[in-house]
């Protein structure tokens, strides 16, 4: 048996008699500190060696099978501690590629999640673009299911691997995490600091939340900060801890300001599949689209008041569909600018009846704009129109 061998076996019995635990390391807010979520790390503590590093064992795990034993575990752990946690934190959890050709996993983390009754809008999975891969379209696949279920999906490590790039056009990632080798880097070398701000103006141009992991020094927040970076991750703000600290090191840091605007850690998918599932009943006439007026996703009764097919308002200008006109997409940015909500509007729809129309903005933890959530409110009266007061 050579040393992988043995790594491995000594793993899974690990695995099997709980000999390896999550720890949890905060993801804070850069602008005032407050904890969004924690990613969720693996620490296997071995009786006869001691501790040993995840760089060590995750790729022989790997190499073995063995990463999905060691996520269930993970996560039927993270999920019963965290349900003592406050509701808005998510977690976030580390799969490999070779993880993403499995067509069970989706099915696997769902059934974790609701075994524990850990709802899924908090589950976030980090994604390593490790070597390159020739047929994504399994990883695609998996990644769609478990946008459907409700996680949100990000793309770690970004910027070292071969094809970061084909990769984000290719998957559907909502958040990217700047790699640490950049961030660390940041201070001492141009290059690197030029780099971190190209990716966190490309991730923001493509409507990415962008993390920088690795933050250690105020100077690196600092640089982040003015780079426009909302989110960080790194031993300044927490090292990975076990779930017994947690509590404590909550109840130390900032709480966050309004958290109404934290309960959904939001994607745009996330929102689309909440309005597609909320919307599925008849119930509301509701609709979501994208901050250039395109329509995203529409419920039944939506597509019914507009007089469309099931299905068909997707894909369309909000202003074909509705009476405004591509200016009124100018002017919710403008008031939005300005914090100012959007008055009420009262238009003809496509089928000639009137309707109540309340648009209001869309965003995600970093405050981003996603887009604009549109909805009917069922008034009907056919002889007034323009904005109500
Ligand atoms: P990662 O996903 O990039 O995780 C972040 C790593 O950076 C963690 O190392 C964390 O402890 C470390 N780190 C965080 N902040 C700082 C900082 O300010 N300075 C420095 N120097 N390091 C920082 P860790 O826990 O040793 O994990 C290493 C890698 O192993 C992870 O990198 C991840 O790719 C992998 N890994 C860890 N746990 C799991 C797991 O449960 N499943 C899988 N598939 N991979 C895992
Ligand atoms: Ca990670
Ligand atoms: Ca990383």
């Amino acid at each position: 048996m050579n040393a992988d061998q043995l790594l491995a076996r000594n793993l899974l019995s690990a695995l099997t008699n709980g000999g390896v635990e999550p720890y949890f390391q905060p993801i804070v807010s850069l602008d005032d500190g407050h904890v969004l979520g924690f990613e969720v790390l693996a620490r296997w503590h071995d009786p006869v060696q001691g501790f040993i590093s995840p760089e060590q064992f995750i790729p022989v795990a790997d190499r073995f099978g063995l990463l999905d034993r060691l996520l269930d575990q993970l996560m039927r752990t993270a999920f019963l501690v965290a349900a003592e946690w406050p509701h808005h934190l998510f977690l976030g959890f580390n799969v490999s590629p070779t993880q993403l050709r499995n067509s069970e996993l989706a099915t696997r983390i769902a059934k974790a999640a609701s075994d524990e009754s850990f709802p899924l809008s908090r589950v976030h999975i980090e994604v390593t673009e490790s070597g390159f891969i020739e047929d994504l379209t399994q990883p695609r696949r998996t990644l769609d299911r478990l946008i459907s279920l409700g996680c949100v999906i990000a793309m770690d490590d970004f910027g070292t691997g071969y094809s970061s790039l084909t990769w984000l056009s290719t998957l559907p990632f909502s958040k990217i995490k700047v790699d640490a080798s950049f961030v660390m880097a940041m201070c001492e070398h141009r290059q690197s600091r030029k780099i971190v701000a190209a990716v966190v103006a490309l991730g923001h141009s493509l409507g990415l939340a962008v993390v920088a992991e690795g933050v250690e020094t105020a100077q690196q927040a600092d640089l982040l900060r003015g780079m426009g970076c909302k989110l960080a991750q790194g031993y300044l703000f927490g090292r990975p801890m076990p779930a017994h600290h947690v509590p404590d090191y909550l109840s130390a840091v900032v709480p966050p300001a309004d958290d109404t605007e934290l309960l959904v850690p939001m994607s745009l998918e996330l929102r689309a599949h909440r309005l597609a599932e909320a919307c599925e009943s008849d119930a509301a006439a509701i609709a979501f689209m994208d901050p250039a007026g395109t329509v995203v996703a529409s419920s039944t009764a939506f597509d019914k008041t507009m007089d469309v097919e099931k299905g068909a308002a997707a894909g369309r200008h909000i202003w074909e569909l509705i009476g405004v006109t591509p200016d009124t997409i100018a002017e919710l940015r403008a008031n939005d600018l300005l914090d100012q909500e959007f008055p009420e509007l009262e238009k003809s729809t496509a089928n000639g009846s009137m309707a109540r129309i309340l648009i209001r903005p869309v965003k995600d933890e970093s405050s981003e704009l996603l887009g604009y959530s549109v909805e009917f409110n069922g008034s009907q009266n056919p002889n007034s129109a323009g904005v109500v007061s």
